[in-house]
């Protein structure tokens, strides 16, 4: 498990901190993550105690997954806000003292111990016509773009983090197939493009266009995300570019709906019909029931446990110049996550402000999708209000 070499971009490597290569708790780097004045959801539930509990276990799933490559982001990068990942879904309850506080400091509210977090059928939680909330008008003309997706693994396979280049390269191989299936006439017909075969300038293209992951995200690298790049990865694209799927990113699939402007509720809609035809495309090729991996407690299990539930992340990428220069990012975010939604850099997670605000909902569980879009609708209202002022 230790010491694999990933491959094409050595910068981008997986490192396995060294006490952790040892198996030897990282006291140190723990406890200097622990003094910082946020400290991550890694170093504060990756005690000594918890670590002694469960230094020696295996994952009872397919990764074989261990604690100490669970907490290698967290480890690694004091600044982390969540820093740990799971290898295979059975890792959350087979180290579920260490994951299940994770789970519910970030998730506030929500709790391992009551019964399922699901209500409703997929259908009646992504349901458009649901969404009880407008865009006013000032805040819709403050967005340039809308986007929403959800993070889901496919069950038959460990997560990436867990897994190898020839997992990956199956998961990419069913899906180039489920995407073949997708009929010339749908509006989501388009074309399936695998990393290994794309040219710089098609892989850049997409980069700036925001319809492809950018790589190279020190943090991701440091779970396991990165490793054998960049095979297996890929992206499907829609002939309208309004549909998009990543292959492989981290998750094993990012299905995404975006478009120009502030119609939220046709790129909610898109996002539900889309996610359903893809999941009806892997159970027809694979024969495979419950093709998405969910967990009986809290839905859909995703490599990070931020995005474990609903999977969702809606944003709009909101103009807001004048609330920028006068109280910067930093405190964008804080009234942001006031409103259980959150802020981020024009190009992404970990990016800086070029021009636009990316603000998204911040809880992905405990309610159904609808509900959290209404979220992200509420914070940019606000955000649009607060520019006007000024
Ligand atoms: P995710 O939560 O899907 O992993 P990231 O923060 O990693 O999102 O961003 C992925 C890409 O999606 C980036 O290129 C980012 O700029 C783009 N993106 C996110 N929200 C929007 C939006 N509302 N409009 C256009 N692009 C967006
Ligand atoms: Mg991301």
């Amino acid at each position: 498990m230790f010491g694999k070499k990933a491959g094409f971009d050595p910068d981008f490597d997986l490192k396995i901190e060294e006490s952790l290569a040892k198996n030897q708790y990282p006291s140190e780097k723990l406890d200097a993550a622990r003094a910082m004045e946020n400290p991550s959801l890694c170093a504060q539930m990756c005690t000594p105690e918890v670590w002694e509990k469960y230094k020696d276990v295996t994952s009872s799933g397919p990764a074989k997954w261990t604690l100490a490559r669970a907490i290698n982001t967290g480890v690694t990068y004091p600044d982390s806000f969540v820093g740990c990942h799971a290898g295979d879904m059975e890792s959350y309850d087979d180290f579920a003292d260490f994951f299940h506080p994770v789970i519910e400091a970030y998730h506030k509210g929500f709790s391992m111990k009551e019964g399922s977090s699901l209500t409703g059928t997929p259908s009646e939680r992504m349901d458009s016509d649901k969404i009880n909330i407008d865009l006013t008008d000032s805040a819709h003309d403050k967005i340039a773009s809308t986007r929403i997706r959800v993070a889901r693994n496919l069950s038959m396979f460990p997560l990436n983090p867990g897994g190898t280049r020839e997992t990956r390269e199956e998961v990419a191989d069913l899906m180039a197939k489920v995407y073949a299936g997708i009929p010339a006439d749908s509006d989501l017909a388009g074309e399936f493009s695998l990393h290994t075969k794309m040219t710089d300038e098609q892989r850049q293209a997409l980069i700036d266009g925001h319809f492809l992951f950018r790589g190279k995200d020190r943090m991701q690298a440091a779970s396991g995300y990165h490793e054998h790049w960049p095979h297996g990865r890929g992206v499907y694209v829609n002939n309208d570019k309004t549909f998009i799927n990543w292959v492989n990113e981290g998750d094993h699939l990012r299905i995404i709906s975006m478009e120009m402007g502030g119609d939220v509720k046709a790129v909610f809609a898109r996002l539900s019909a889309g996610t359903k035809a893809i999941e009806d495309g892997v159970r027809a090729i694979s024969g495979v029931e419950d093709v998405f991996m969910m967990h009986p407690k809290f839905g859909a299990v995703t490599c990070c446990p931020s995005n474990i539930g609903t999977g969702m992340r809606g944003s709009v990428h909101i103009m807001v110049p004048k609330l920028i220069k006068a109280i910067g990012f930093d405190e964008i975010d804080r009234l942001c996550r006031e409103r259980n939604c959150q802020a981020r850099g024009s190009t992404g997670e970990h990016s800086e402000v070029v021009d636009r605000i990316d603000v998204s909902n911040w809880r992905r569980i405990g309610l159904p999708e609808y509900e959290l879009v209404e979220d992200m609708i509420k914070c940019a209202n606000f955000l649009a209000t607060e520019e006007d002022k000024l």
